[in-house]
């Protein structure tokens, strides 16, 4: 059973303070993950996690990553500007966009960040805009589908990222030519996969088109990029990933692989999002109403506005009431939100211990492309984040939307 890093006196102390819905983060959860993920890669000399800022892309959350070692990884210039000012600099900011505007190449330039290119075409356009760097990276996609053990994952062919086998020989060479000396390669070719196998075979393609590059073109790729896709349970029945097992099996490959090619020092990067933050975070919402038609249903405080992934995906969050954890789950409901949007359900025909009004509902498993996807239909206002400190306190990393917030672009 799915058991949330809160207590209900812990909430009860919170409400006394900040009042629901907040998203609420567990820093002694990221911590010992990211030395977890740390340690299963050690083995590699260079290994960086740059995390995917548009998980969470909160201040707070950025620099306690920052603390353990991680850079980040942006796609817009407004990641750039934050993790700018959150102090990331340099080669500690992965810059991994596409259709990418002229300002966000120029301001990636500026800060020194690792540009990964998503596309060959854009080679010259880097080249015009500000030349191009003496580190740079190229996004790969294999098309077709990924398959692990005849199981397919995902589809990279229709998907709109990476370059084809044929075009990276290519776009390597020509970087080449125009001054580039290291050179790093990036995929990304299947989501939130629960599967200890991900990473291991995803690396052995990569490791085995880093040799091929080498011959065609003679250039030494020095490092080489995961990505992210690493997923989490979300699913109460589901195992959990060993990060553990995952940094031996990239680690086996690497080592059948590149170490016999004389390609002992290539770094490995990730670029992990969920995996890094999608358990350690929760939404903490309120029952506010009931209703009985011909369905039961639990109305609560929170909205898609602040969790949009079972409304866009129909995606699986599990809930418990906060202090009814054993109680026995003799009642089904729906859990609803306030829009004018019939999808705004946080949980369909869920079983449930009985809900009255005044229950917290602890929506799991928000940490990571949660209050990130936020959007204020119907005037909605976003709700806040807070940090559970590793201490026990509670500290504010984002305030809740105001009327204010939502109107400063509005002209009347
Ligand atoms: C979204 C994204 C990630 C993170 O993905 P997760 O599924 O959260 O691990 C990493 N890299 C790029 C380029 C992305 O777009």
């Amino acid at each position: 059973m799915k058991k949330p890093f809160v207590t209900l006196d812990k909430l009860k102390e919170i409400e006394q303070t900040y009042q629901t819905p907040y998203h609420l983060y567990d820093e002694r959860g990221i911590v010992e993950n990211a030395k977890r993920l740390n340690e299963a890669f050690a083995w590699n000399h260079g290994f960086r996690e740059y995390f995917a800022v548009k998980a969470t892309p909160t201040p707070a959350i950025l620099k306690l990553l920052h603390e353990q070692g991680c850079g980040v990884d942006c796609s817009s210039l407004t990641e750039l500007l934050m993790s700018e000012m959150s102090g990331f600099y340099g080669n500690e900011i992965m810059f991994s966009s596409n259709e990418t505007p002229d300002e966000e190449f120029v301001k990636a330039a500026q800060l020194g960040a690792i540009i990964n290119l998503d596309d060959i075409t854009h080679i010259p356009v880097l080249d015009k805009l500000v030349g191009i760097p003496k580190k740079i990276c190229c996004r790969f996609n294999p098309g077709g589908s990924f398959e692990i053990a005849n199981k397919i994952m995902d589809n990279p062919g229709d998907a709109k990222y990476g370059m084809t086998r044929e075009q990276i020989i290519s776009a390597y060479s020509q970087l080449q030519k125009l001054g580039a000396e290291e050179f790093g390669i990036h995929a990304f070719l299947a989501s939130n996969t629960v599967s200890n196998d991900y990473y291991p075979v995803l690396a052995a393609q990569l490791f085995h088109l880093i040799l091929d590059i080498k011959r065609a073109t003679g250039v030494e790729i020095s490092f080489v990029n995961l990505s992210g896709g690493v997923g989490i349970p979300y699913l109460p029945e589901q195992q959990p990933n060993d990060i553990k097992v995952i940094g031996e099996g990239v680690r086996r490959v690497y080592e059948e692989i590149l170490v016999p090619a004389g390609m002992g020092d290539v770094a490995l990067y990730t670029e992990m999002g969920r995996f890094m933050l999608a358990p350690y975070g929760c939404l903490v919402t309120k029952a506010i109403r009931e209703k009985h038609t011909y369905k039961e249903y639990v109305g609560v405080d929170a909205s898609a506005c602040d969790l949009m992934r079972p409304a866009m995906y129909g995606a699986y969050h599990h809930i418990t009431v906060a202090g009814k954890e054993t109680a026995v789950y003799d009642h089904t409901y729906d859990v609803v939100g306030s829009l004018c949007e019939n999808n705004d359900k946080f949980a369909v025909d869920r079983a449930l211990p009985r809900v009255d009004i005044g229950d917290y509902l602890v929506i799991h498993d928000t940490g990571a492309h949660g209050r990130a996807m936020g959007y204020n239909y119907n005037g909605k206002l976003r709700s806040g984040e807070l940090l559970l400190k590793a201490d026990g306190s509670v500290e504010q990393i984002r305030r809740p939307e105001t009327v204010d917030d939502y109107f400063a672009t509005l002209i009347f």
